[in-house]
């Protein structure tokens, strides 16, 4: 009995192990995420469409901030 306690132990850290360096490492192919030193995490809307985008990824206009050029194109335009 108290051989199996001891396998299922040595089980559950290599279980625990395996998932630890799987969370540290990401696999790869994936990039790392960009470091980011400005608000990383703030989301504005475009003027335009109203998709939210991470405020270092959008695009300055007169009217608001833009999701993609052709956004802020079309924003600058009279509908
Ligand atoms: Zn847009």
């Amino acid at each position: 009995m108290k051989f199996v306690l001891l396998a299922l132990l040595i089980a559950a850290v290599i279980w625990w192990l395996r998932g630890a360096r799987r969370v540290g490492k990401p696999p790869a192919g994936s990039p790392p995420p960009a470091p980011s030193a400005t608000e990383p995490s703030v989301m504005v809307a475009c003027a335009h469409c109203g998709v939210h985008l991470p405020r270092a990824e959008a695009l300055p206009g007169p009217d608001g901030v833009f999701c993609s050029e052709a956004h802020r194109t079309a924003g600058r335009m009279p509908r």
